[in-house]
């Protein structure tokens, strides 16, 4: 593993975040699709139902498939760095909203395009690139989460198929999707964890939706229930045995879209708070002219520069990385700069909706108002897809060596 400080300048040669004539095109478009679904999330957010209309909306921007290869249904060929752009503004709508592209792309369709044969990305992409199937990636488990490796869901041979048993917790569009990404062990034994493209309609799947949430009332979460399922041979995803490294390529991905999405709730809190802060009048002026309520503002507004800086660096780390698998080094420093990036935007996404919320005062305690959404729903951040905890001990095990592992 590559141990060192950040190098500098030798860093950045391959860094430019000048946005291109196609990424402004592509950006175009998910503004366009985000404005048409605001009033609609709105009216979910509150009502706290589910988002029905998300999956309709992002296809007519073709962003369901944006990052995935044009061969594939409506695959729209992005790289990583417009993908995160796209991410960062779908973001400010909300991360519920962001969190369903996450599953159903950043999670599943990714690690389908990397792992699958190429009849399985041909059975599974297209659909899911038309939204006409939802994706979602089943690692958690009620006794695994930080701690995949102990996960419980087993599996054996038995003629033309393989029968899983165990259950998944905590999985985003859990309930609603059509295809799973399962992760499970050989029956009887702890390691050669494989992993399996399962779909809702196999026999002895099932699958329920998680209640009471603390935030994201508009996004599906839930657990899969997995009871001698009968998953055909011709399912097994990736080589046999391989099963941890691909969930691991998968959290990398789904960690830098976690990440990018947080810049879009910080400029979402951003602009909330300037706009309340010049209208709301207290002893006599504006709050904007109250230096502390303009320190919350210029935290805020320092804080989204930085997480900018290094979620824009670990998107095109992992740009480079994808494009020279065989680089052990280039994708282990990747897959640190991710976990940075995870842990400082998940951070200062909540930070900045708790300044927003404060600013706001007694308008910020009201869901009618956009930064207790954020709130709430931003603080899974810096739960999901690797904890605060488990992201700060890998970034300082890649500094000290592996010897210093603070688990295994
Ligand atoms: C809304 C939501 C959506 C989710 N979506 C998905 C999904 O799509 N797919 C999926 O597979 N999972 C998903 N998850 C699960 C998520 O990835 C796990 O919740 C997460 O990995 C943490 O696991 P845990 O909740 O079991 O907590 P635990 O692992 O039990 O951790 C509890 C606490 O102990 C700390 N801790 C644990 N181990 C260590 C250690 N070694 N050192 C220091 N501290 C430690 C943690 O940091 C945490 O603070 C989702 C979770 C939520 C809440």
């Amino acid at each position: 593993m590559k141990t060192v400080i950040d190098s500098g300048f030798a860093d950045l040669s391959h860094m430019n975040f000048d946005v291109s004539d196609e990424q402004r095109f592509v950006l175009d478009e998910v503004d366009r699709a985000c404005r048409e679904l605001r009033p609609l999330e709105d009216e979910a957010y509150l009502s706290g139902k589910f988002n029905d209309r998300l999956a309709p909306i992002f296809r007519k921007a073709q962003l369901l498939g944006l990052p995935i290869s044009r061969r594939y249904g409506e695959g729209q060929g992005a790289d990583v760095l417009t993908y995160a752009l796209a991410l960062e503004r779908i973001g400010q709508e909300g991360t519920g909203v962001r969190t369903f592209l996450s599953g159903h792309v950043s999670l599943g369709q990714v690690t389908v395009q990397k792992w699958a044969s190429e009849e399985q990305k041909q059975r599974y992409l297209p659909p899911a690139t038309r939204g006409e199937k939802v994706m979602c990636f089943g690692l958690t488990e009620p006794t695994a989460g930080s701690d995949p490796a102990s996960l419980r869901t087993t599996f054996e041979e038995k003629g033309n198929n393989f029968i899983l048993n165990g259950s998944k917790a905590w999985i985003s569009n859990g309930s609603i999707a059509n295809v799973a990404v399962i992760f499970a062990y050989p029956k009887g034994k702890r390691e050669g964890m494989c992993a399996f493209i399962v779909e809702k309609n196999f026999e002895g799947y099932s699958s329920q939706q998680q209640k009471h949430k603390l935030g994201m009332p508009t996004s599906d979460t839930g657990s899969i229930f997995l009871d001698n399922c009968k998953v055909p041979r011709e399912n097994l995803m990736g080589p046999a045995g391989k099963g941890l490294s691909i969930a691991y390529s998968g959290l990398m991905s789904g960690r830098l879209s976690v990440a990018a999405g947080c810049l879009g709730v910080i400029e979402d809190c951003i602009n909330e708070a300037v706009a309340f802060s010049k209208q709301r009048i207290q002893h006599g002026k504006p709050i904007a002219k109250h230096q502390l309520v303009q320190r919350h503002i210029g935290e805020m507004s320092t804080n989204l520069e930085a997480a900018k800086n290094i979620v824009y660096k670990a998107a095109l780390l992992k740009q480079k990385s994808d494009s020279d698998p065989e680089d052990k080094d280039l994708r282990d420093y990747a897959d640190v700069m991710i976990a940075k990036a995870k842990y400082f935007a998940s951070n200062a996404s909540f930070d900045a909706a708790d300044r927003a919320v404060q600013i706001l005062g007694s308008s910020g305690y009201s869901f009618e108002t956009r930064a207790p959404r954020h709130l709430v729903d931003t603080r899974v951040c810096r739960i999901y897809e690797g904890t605060d905890e488990i992201m700060v001990q890998k970034i300082a095990v890649s500094l000290l060596g592996t010897e210093y592992e603070a688990y295994r």
